[in-house]
């Protein structure tokens, strides 16, 4: 997987990297840094920030950093299971 500039701050390399689903059926993309996910505003980007934080890979147990979808299919992952889940 590319590693991705943050898309708050636009400086920092990204730390997370958020899928969200859309109504729509499509998917919109956020990448974000430490910095960021810990004093952004949005009240989704804190609430995956507290699911990362003590979160680990559905897959491998390893730390989280990927959140995928919306519950009940939400998937919680690290960078190398995502790749796999992605192709
Ligand atoms: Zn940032
Ligand atoms: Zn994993």
């Amino acid at each position: 997987m590319e590693k991705y500039v943050c898309d708050i701050c636009h400086q920092n390399p990204a730390s997370y990297y958020l899928i969200d689903a859309e109504v729509s059926g499509g998917s919109v993309e956020r990448h974000i840094c430490d910095t960021c996910i810990q004093r952004s505003p949005d009240q989704y980007v804190s609430e995956i920030a507290e699911l990362l934080k003590n979160g680990v890979c559905q897959f491998c147990s390893a730390p989280a950093m990927i959140v995928d979808g919306v519950p009940p299919r939400r998937k919680i992952m690290c960078y190398e299971c995502a790749e796999k889940e992605h192709g």
